[in-house]
């Protein structure tokens, strides 16, 4: 179900960001969150969940073709995943460039790929790649009820 749609724009625009299964066994949950927190973004949806298959397969419909496709669906089927979703302004092209590149190689010091990481195959975290798949995966990953309105007492101090 779609959840919200026109509401995605200016502050209110909201992301989907995943600390995969490695991410979880390495302990970086609590960093990831306290990074997107101390940006300014606010957290309206957080989980831990195994992924089934179907979600994954579904997740990564894009990337049904390519050769390492079905390692990537094991990987992201290994442990359990920290899903979240973010909201604020600019917040699905600012968590990209939070998160560095695909390749951990090519991902600046200072990003969470960059600082956590080292193999495409096994890079920590999840961030949509634009508001529409933000939009997908969030209604994929969430139920409405798990989405939750609050006021932020330090909102009028970043905006
Ligand atoms: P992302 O949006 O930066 O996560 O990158 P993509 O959407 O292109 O790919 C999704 C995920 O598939 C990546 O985050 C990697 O975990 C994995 N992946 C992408 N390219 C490769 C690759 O060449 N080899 C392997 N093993 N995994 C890859
Ligand atoms: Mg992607």
């Amino acid at each position: 179900a779609k959840i919200d749609e026109f509401a995605w724009t200016g502050v209110n625009e909201r992301t989907f960001v995943a600390v995969k299964p490695d991410g979880v066994q390495r302990k970086l949950v609590g960093e990831i969150v306290r990074r997107f927190e101390k940006k300014g973004f606010k957290l309206v949806g957080l989980k831990l969940v195994q992924a089934s298959e179907d979600i994954l397969r579904e997740h990564y419909w894009d990337l049904r073709t390519k050769p390492f496709y079905n390692r990537l669906i094991s990987y992201m089927s290994s442990g359990p995943v920290v899903v979240m979703v973010w909201q604020g302004l600019e917040v699905v092209k600012t968590a990209r460039k939070m998160l560095g590149e695909t390749n951990p190689a090519e991902s600046l010091p200072g990003t969470i790929r960059g600082d956590y990481c080292v193999e495409v195959g096994k890079n920590v975290i999840h961030g949509s790649d634009s508001v529409e798949s933000a939009q997908r995966e969030i209604s994929l990953w969430f139920g409405p009820n798990e989405l939750h309105r609050w006021r932020s007492s330090s909102s009028q101090w970043i905006y």
